[in-house]
């Protein structure tokens, strides 16, 4: 084990309240890309279409979202939650994780035996569905039968209204209990440790840096540097994958 990933192994052990910060690139060893990374992607879709206002205010802009979503949720429903996510729920389990606070949607950290309470959520989750409407909840897997057998927009089947998943789009708002909670929970860390996130999304980004302020050792494991490298008090440029499977054994050792 190398150097840094030892010393992480050892501040997860010695940690009162460890919390981990997760991005997109916890989850590309699961097979689904992340954003920001070469092939990614917004290399090939352009995310000022994907607005919230686009999709709430007009037909042509639900249309092109789904169309998106038809092709992206099956790479999320069949991926697996891979070392790094079966790392943190073991973690926990060993009581040495106090939470997960993640930008991702694709619910692998619960997958993993993270259970849901334990999981906050920034940016919701895109194994579900709600009509704006009358609140009337679907599986993200029967929306997309819905689609697979022709529908081009699905509609709510009991008032037909506009189906959403409950995730965040780009210009709306953060979920108020979530960002609230995740914010006392950094503030309340004494080990934070951000995995496979670019830290430039807003405000979600925040919070590594509301618990360095608060008086937490700051550790980031990612691929490229990030604006927050320098006031880390470790960065580690590896797989989060490798990297958390041996802090996994550091920790049990
Ligand atoms: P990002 O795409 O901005 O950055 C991902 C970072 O992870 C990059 O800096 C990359 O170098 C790094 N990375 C890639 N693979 C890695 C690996 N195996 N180990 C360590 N680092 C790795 O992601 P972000 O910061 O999460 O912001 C993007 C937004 O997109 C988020 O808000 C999230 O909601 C959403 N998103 C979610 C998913 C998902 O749920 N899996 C996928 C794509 C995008």
């Amino acid at each position: 084990m190398n150097g840094a990933v030892l010393r992480l192994a050892e501040l997860f052990a010695r940690a009162r309240r460890p919390v981990a910060f997760t991005g997109a690139g916890v989850s590309t060893e699961s097979g689904i890309p992340d954003f920001r990374s070469p092939g990614g992607l917004w290399d090939r879709f352009d995310p000022r279409e994907f607005t919230y206002q686009n999709f709430v205010g007009s037909v042509s802009g639900r249309r092109k979202y789904w169309e998106l979503g038809r092709v992206t949720y099956p790479v999320i429903r069949a991926a697996r939650p891979n070392a790094a996510h079966l790392a943190l729920a073991e973690l926990h389990r060993l009581g040495r994780l106090d939470c997960c606070i993640t930008q991702n949607i694709d619910d692998l950290h619960q997958r993993a035996g993270l259970p849901g309470e334990r999981v906050i959520e920034l940016h919701g989750n895109a194994t579900r569905t709600r009509c704006l409407e009358c609140g009337a909840a679907y599986t993200r897997d029967e929306v997309h039968e819905w689609l697979q057998a022709g529908d081009e927009i699905p509609a709510c089947r009991r008032c037909g209204g506009v189906v959403k998943p409950t995730t965040v789009l780009f210009g709306e708002a953060m979920p108020a209990r979530e960002m609230q909670e995740a914010e006392r929970r950094s503030r309340a860390a004494d080990l934070f440790v951000v995995l496979g996130s670019s830290l430039v999304v807003y405000p979600a980004a925040y919070m590594p840096a509301h618990a360095k302020h608060a008086g937490a050792t700051l550790a980031i494991v990612n691929l490229e540097a990030t604006p927050l490298d320098a006031q880390a008090d470790l960065v580690i440029r590896d797989k989060a994958g490798a990297v958390m499977a041996a802090v996994l054994d550091g920790v049990r050792a």
